[in-house]
């Protein structure tokens, strides 16, 4: 028997507390007893069913330290669940959640159950089928969220064919409705966004603080074996885990981030480094997508912090801009289109059309009709890119990299080459701790590479090497020149950038934001395009020259 089974075994519920108390399921990504019907009720009269499927886990060749990560947090909520009192079913299954609860309630082991309405799509048609093959369950509203979908169709209506959203307008009218950094009715600091000013590269200055270790205890290493040997051909790397799995680490990590930090995280949000990788983000998204630390305690943690001085106010409103305005439209976005498959965009050639019903198959909507295989480089094969080789290296790693090396290396070169967006997406979905399909669908398949054609963003994310070479130290440590833009040591993002614009201007050739580079492309001569274009033939065909690892 593991050591976790024998600490969990006394919370077992009796046949009087399967009838006498309230039961609870708990999704993979609500761990909080601090919100929701755990919380609404007295400890003594509550219970809880977890459950740990191996179905769930294998679905996806999930990096190992998110597994761990997820699985060590569910374990350590458990008993600390018990330790307040509450009974706790918690069941190892290989089936889906919501196949799991049906037997055990058709076994008599469980009564009828309440839960939070689960933020994953996946989860909640997985919970919906097993409602059909008769699951007593009733859904609630999930309390971790700042906004209901109202207040967004309020702003925008309902979605319909055709419609882009503009964040910016939700971010204000959240504001408004909550409070947030405003006072007698207008934004603290007179603007409701301080963007403009948080772009700074970083040159050293201020120092990046120590990040904060969190060794494994005994239920994290039994956690660390099972992963390695059930999950052990996973992506990642699964050594040096040290992430926060109770409720104490996790309220530890964000006074850390809080005092530390967030004091220098606006001017420096956008930019990158390979000798500091994490600069002064939070690191707190995947706390935050497992229930662990909630937004509206974030949110008026940084509020009160900026009010005493503690934090510049353009540092708190950027922060409070992401957990407020972007972490709310994105999971909106995703429930109104239902991930996408109500959008109407060409579809990828070669992948499989998913349905509403179909929980396992992605969207793959591909307005840039970006079809190409994603190449070896993002599985850790080395490409010479030196900031692509940085950034997948430190996913591989920690499976975790901030947000300027997602979208300004990792999707702009996906987008630029043309390689499937849907691809990306279910490689995101993998490699990083903090992906749940809302919120990495709505940022892959619509911020980071345009594939739902301007539903989630105004334009694509994309750059040549200029912007990689003016916000990071990256270059300096590559073999090819980003001044350059045409020849073999030339960077390849540069002639890449102009041939997609070049490739896609029936889509995008009209688009008001790129009114300006169309008319510095048009201005070039045809040598220098020729030549552009060889360049970019050549990076693609160099970086699906590899063999990719299979997972
Ligand atoms: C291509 C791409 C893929 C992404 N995939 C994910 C993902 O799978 N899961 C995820 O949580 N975030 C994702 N993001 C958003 C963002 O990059 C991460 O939330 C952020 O980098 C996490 O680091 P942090 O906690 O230090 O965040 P900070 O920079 O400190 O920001 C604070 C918090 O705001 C929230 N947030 C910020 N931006 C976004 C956003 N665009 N969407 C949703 N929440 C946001 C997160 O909860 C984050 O913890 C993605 C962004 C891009 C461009
Ligand atoms: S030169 Fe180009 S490939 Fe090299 S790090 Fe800079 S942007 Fe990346």
């Amino acid at each position: 028997m593991s050591r976790f089974s024998e600490l969990i075994a006394p919370a077992a519920p009796t046949k009087a507390d399967l009838r006498e108390r309230r039961w609870i399921f708990v999704p993979y990504d609500r761990f909080t007893d601090r919100v929701g019907p755990i919380a609404a009720q007295d400890a003594n009269l509550t219970g809880i069913v977890i459950v740990e499927s191996t179905n769930k886990g294998h679905r996806r060749a999930y990096h190992k330290k998110k597994l761990v990560l997820l699985i060590s947090n569910m374990r350590h909520f458990a008993l600390e669940q018990a330790e307040r009192g509450v009974k706790v079913v918690y069941h190892f299954s290989e089936l889906s959640h919501g196949q799991a609860l049906v037997q055990l309630q058709r076994q008599g082991k469980i009564p009828q159950l309440v839960c939070m309405t689960p933020a994953e799509r996946e989860l909640r048609l997985d919970l919906q089928q097993a409602i059909g093959d008769g699951l007593k369950i009733k859904f609630v509203e999930d309390s971790t969220w700042l906004s209901s979908i109202e207040d967004f169709v309020l702003v925008y209506g309902k979605y319909a064919a055709g419609k882009s959203y503009v964040m910016d307008r939700f971010y204000r009218k959240m504001r408004q409705q909550t409070g947030i950094l405003m006072q007698n009715g207008r934004p603290v600091g007179k603007q409701f966004s301080f963007d403009a000013e948080n772009r700074k590269p970083w040159r050293g200055d201020p120092a990046v603080p120590e990040k904060l270790q969190f060794p494994p205890d005994e239920i994290t290493q039994e956690v660390i074996d099972l992963v390695a040997s059930t999950y052990g051909n996973h992506f990642g790397s699964i050594e040096g885990f040290d992430l926060p799995v109770t409720q104490e680490d996790c309220d530890r990590m964000w006074r850390h981030s809080l005092a530390h930090m967030l004091p220098y995280f606006g001017p420096y949000e956008d930019a990158m480094r390979d000798d500091a990788p994490r600069l002064f983000h939070s690191q707190v998204s995947a706390l935050v997508n497992l229930g662990r630390l909630l937004p509206a305690a974030l949110v008026r943690d940084v509020e009160q912090a900026a009010s005493k001085g503690k934090i510049p106010l353009a540092s708190a409103e950027g922060f409070i801009r992401q957990l407020l305005g972007w972490r709310e439209f994105m999971r909106h976005i995703h429930q109104q289109t239902d991930g996408y498959r109500l959008v109407e965009a060409p579809h990828e050639e070669g992948k499989p059309r998913s349905t509403s019903r179909q929980p396992l198959i992605g969207a793959a909507p591909a307005a840039l009709h970006a079809s190409l295989p994603l190449p070896a480089a993002y599985w850790g094969v080395k490409s010479g890119l030196h900031c692509l080789d940085t950034v997948v290296e430190q996913v591989i790693d920690e499976g975790w990299s901030h947000h300027i090396t997602r979208l300004m290396v990792l999707s702009n070169l996906a987008t630029l080459c043309g390689f499937s967006a849907r691809e990306l997406t279910d490689w995101f979905w993998i490699a990083y701790v903090d992906a749940y399909d809302w919120v990495v669908e709505t940022n892959v398949l619509g911020m980071g590479t345009y594939a739902d054609g301007g539903v989630t963003a105004t334009k694509p994310y994309v750059s040549g090497a200029a912007y990689i070479n003016r916000m990071s130290n990256y270059c300096g440590h590559c073999r090819f020149d980003p001044k350059q833009s045409t020849g073999s040591d030339s960077c390849p993002f540069t002639a890449l950038y102009w041939t997609f614009l070049e490739r896609n201007r029936d889509v995008l050739g009209n688009n008001f934001r790129l009114q300006m580079p169309y008319r510095t492309l048009d201005r070039k001569p045809h040598e220098e395009l020729v030549e552009l274009r060889a360049r970019a033939e050549g990076a693609v065909e160099h970086l699906l020259s590899f063999s990719r690892p299979v997972y």
